[in-house]
């Protein structure tokens, strides 16, 4: 597959899925440190999982940086023990509103500058950190997740984190909402199809193929 057809098959892609769908309008997030708590917590979990946990943080007055770096971590545990790994994810959590707290200016630096700060950070790799820049600070970085790497795959798509990112940056218009909106339909279509083996139906491949 040429370059030109792997960016035309995305472009593609994104008409198929926001047809499917529709617009999602993700994240779901009351301000930006909700979005990085979020990204945290949703590390090897369902999404549903992390609103539980979400829901017990902003009841216990803990949804932003500067009171939930003052929460004791044994505290922090239970309050996400619902989305798995909760002990790593706590101490994350606590790692990370104690960063934001003491940077509160830390979502306007420039979008390299941030990413590279971001993935610093204890517990945040590529996709958490790409998260952060797309939903949280509003720059555009295409995030790369497992769905994304599973549909490319089925359309002969091949590459790691930085070439996938690459080709989705250069095939669409370098724009916040339609990167988030993407991502947000990549991961609908994920759960729903590729997650529940309805290969059969695929839209985006036939029979493996595009
Ligand atoms: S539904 Fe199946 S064939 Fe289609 S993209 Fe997902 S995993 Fe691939």
């Amino acid at each position: 597959m040429t370059a030109k057809q792997k960016r035309t098959g995305l472009v593609e892609v994104y008409n198929k899925l926001l047809d499917q769908f529709g617009h999602k309008h993700w994240w779901p997030a009351d301000t930006p440190f909700e979005v990085v708590a979020g990204a945290i917590l949703t590390q090897q979990t369902k999404w549903e999982n992390v609103e539980k946990a979400i829901k017990n943080l902003k009841e216990r007055g803990c949804m932003e940086a500067e009171s939930l770096s003052r929460v004791e971590l044994e505290e922090i545990e239970e309050m996400v023990r619902c989305t798995g790994f909760y002990r790593q994810k706590a101490k994350r959590l606590k790692d990370i509103s104690t960063f934001f707290f003491k940077n509160p200016d830390i979502l306007r630096k420039p979008v390299d500058e941030l990413r590279d700060v971001l993935l610093s950070l204890n517990g945040v790799g590529e996709e958490t950190a790409d998260s952060i820049v797309l939903y949280a600070a509003d720059k555009p970085r295409f995030v790369i997740d497992a769905y994304t790497r599973r549909i490319c795959r089925c359309m002969g798509i091949k590459g790691g984190y930085p070439e996938l990112q690459a080709l989705f940056e250069n095939s669409i218009p370098q724009d916040v909402p339609v990167y988030k909106e993407f991502h947000a339909l990549i991961v609908e279509y994920g759960k729903q199809f590729c997650g529940k083996k309805r290969c059969t139906e695929c839209i985006i491949v036939k029979n493996g193929k595009m």
